[in-house]
């Protein structure tokens, strides 16, 4: 059974953690480097992208995360976990870093400033899902290498996408009970 850990700085960690065990992982939490070297993949779950960036470099976890990312770890960020995976961001606040993973620009609260939350059906790798947003960003722009895996009204904006390894939502399957998308993930850890 793959071993994926969750990112347990902040955030809906228990959420993510029992998706993975539905889906057929040993989820474990991440809090410090050594935790982190001890899992085949990541789940970055939904929360406040602003507060994960400053307790991961509190806890001296932005270099690590961003090693084992560069060195081929499979990861997988819901919303504010998006905003983590992103290369580059927009409307961050002073300073904002992310960990980077994927050669995209994530416009953080873009959903937000029409609609703080919404639910939406949807096409996520071919398969019909129901999709909850809260706060969401959005995948402003993708480089040549991004697949996009999923798109939403309003606007059709891209709102998941897969670079090699790692993926990201800007929404959260963590809160539906359809665990499609950590199946989804689980087999990308498989497969490595
Ligand atoms: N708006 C949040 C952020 O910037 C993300 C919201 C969420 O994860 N539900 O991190």
């Amino acid at each position: 059974m793959p071993r994926i850990g969750v990112l347990a700085l902040q955030g809906d960690v228990r959420e993510h953690a029992r998706a993975l065990e539905e889906s057929g992982a040993t989820a474990v939490s991440v809090r410090r480097p050594a935790e982190l070297e001890t899992v085949d993949g990541l789940v970055i779950p939904g929360g406040e992208s602003t507060t994960m960036w400053k307790l991961a470099d509190t806890f001296e976890m932005l270099e690590p995360l961003r090693l084992r990312i560069k060195d081929g770890m499979p990861a997988y960020g819901s919303c504010a976990g998006m905003i983590m995976l992103a290369d580059r961001i927009e409307d961050g606040i002073e300073g904002q870093q992310t960990i980077g993973g994927i050669d995209m620009v994530v416009r953080r609260n873009a959903f937000g400033r029409q609609v703080d939350s919404f639910e939406s059906d949807l096409s996520f790798a071919g398969a019909s899902i129901h999709a909850v947003f809260i706060r969401a960003p959005w995948v402003e722009s993708v480089g040549a290498s991004v697949e996009v895996l999923a798109t939403a009204e309003p606007g059709d904006r891209i709102v998941a996408v897969r670079q090699g390894p790692v993926l990201a939502t800007s929404f959260h399957p963590e809160l539906t009970g359809d665990v499609r998308v950590h199946e989804y993930f689980v087999n990308m850890v498989r497969e490595l």
